[in-house]
């Protein structure tokens, strides 16, 4: 593409498109193209691109202030807690710059827990599941269930155990006397949009309070009203010890936040963690202004009433289309999954000037903006319907 490309590491696989602007669910590429998008940037753009309130409150702080450092007070990132623990189980917020961040801190939290205020330093393994995705530093590479993201980065942190996702009886055998917590997701972004079995859930909540373990949420794709909730795990009648935010809290702009219950404010005393940039003015200024219109507009309830549209759609444009194997999510966070891989598929959509998104091979991911016109969602789902019929036909 650019004459810069070669002067990057080629850790991605990139498709040849490269947008110039973008204002709600539409972007526009280099030669004018308008594209709809039912990505979101990986579910980041949760009020669609360059959403005016966030424009505005952006611009304003561009004009006073930047950075200072978390060496002094930074009030922008004092009001965006208090609006996040007056909104969330959580009592206490640490910010950081990406979900990866956030986990890492959840992960030290813990651990740090058990060890100073427990006096239990031998309690610091973490249970985590099959097909998670908590991120690519090397605790969060190594939390993740997936071989995929691990390859060739020997040698990993120690103290993560797998256990398989919705299955309680396997959870209960991999809890041992090192355990200190159990993390997970309440959909599997990344691992193919799988929702957790309510069952499941409570008695992971359930495990959890019987071996005296921390529940770690992490909320980085589900968090900020994807789901129809502001957190997913609303859905489940659980509180989790600690949640993680990223991806939907800045609507673009980098911030990761690790939001705790007040018995683990302790565990953190003044050095114990940190990070130069998080919660820096401009982040944090992002984030007042989604939260706020996440709220005023209560935008979690339209993302579950659209949800439940795109759901019911899907099912009925796409029943008995052979391709299919299956429609799930919660919210706006919705997966077809596929008896084939979906590259070729999310290729075809592309073509049609549509954007989505694959979690994992055989599944491809919708992650619309809460705030999508009916009109722009029925034009898209109108053509992911009608690309995957073709194909069903071209197959047979
Ligand atoms: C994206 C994601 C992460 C990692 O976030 P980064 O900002 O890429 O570090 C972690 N957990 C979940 C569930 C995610 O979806």
């Amino acid at each position: 593409m650019g004459e810069g490309a070669n002067s990057l590491f080629p850790n991605y696989g990139r498709y040849p498109l490269a947008f110039v602007k973008g204002e709600g669910s539409r972007l526009w590429d280099e030669n004018g193209k308008e594209y709809l998008d039912l990505m979101c940037g990986l579910a980041v753009t949760n009020l669609g691109h360059a959403p005016k309130q966030v424009k505005e409150r952006l611009k304003d702080q561009v004009d006073q202030l930047w950075h200072t450092s978390n060496l002094f007070h930074i009030p922008n990132q004092e009001k965006l807690a208090k609006l996040l623990t007056d909104n969330s189980c959580g009592d206490a917020v640490f910010f950081c710059n990406s979900g990866a961040e956030a986990n890492e801190a959840a992960i030290k939290l813990a651990r740090r827990y058990f060890n100073k205020v427990l006096g239990k330093p031998d309690q610091y393994e973490i249970i985590t599941f099959h097909l998670s995705f908590h991120g690519r530093t090397l605790a969060t590479l190594t939390a993740t269930g997936q071989d995929k993201v691990k390859d060739g980065f020997a040698p990993l942190p120690e103290g993560f155990v797998y256990a398989p996702y919705n299955d309680s009886e396997a959870l209960e055998q991999a809890i041992g006397p090192k355990t200190c917590a159990i993390m997970l997701e309440m959909v599997q972004g990344e691992g193919g949009v799988n929702p957790a079995d309510p069952a499941f859930v409570a008695r992971v909540a359930e495990l959890c309070k019987q071996h005296g373990l921390l529940l770690i949420i992490d909320e980085i794709q589900t968090g900020i009203g994807r789901t129809g909730k502001m957190f997913a795990y609303e859905h489940y009648g659980v509180e989790p010890d600690i949640f993680t935010l990223a991806k939907g809290l800045g609507s673009g702009m980098p911030i990761g936040a690790m939001v705790g219950k007040e018995h683990l404010r302790s565990a953190f005393s003044a050095g114990s963690h940190g990070s130069t940039f998080g919660g820096n003015y401009l982040s944090t200024a992002a984030g007042i202004a989604t939260m706020e219109t996440m709220l005023a507009e209560k935008l979690s309830d339209r993302a579950a009433e659209l949800g439940d549209y795109i759901v019911s759609t899907l099912k009925e444009k796409l029943a008995g289309n052979p391709l299919v194997t299956e429609i799930r999510g919660l919210g706006m966070l919705i997966g077809i999954g596929c008896t084939q891989p979906v590259a070729d598929l999310i290729t075809a959509i592309q073509e049609q000037a549509v954007l989505v998104v694959s979690a994992g091979p055989n599944v491809i991911r919708l992650a619309p903006s809460l705030l999508i016109s009916k009109e722009d969602l029925d034009r898209g789902l109108d053509v992911v319907c009608s690309v995957l019929s073709k194909q069903a036909a071209a197959a047979v």
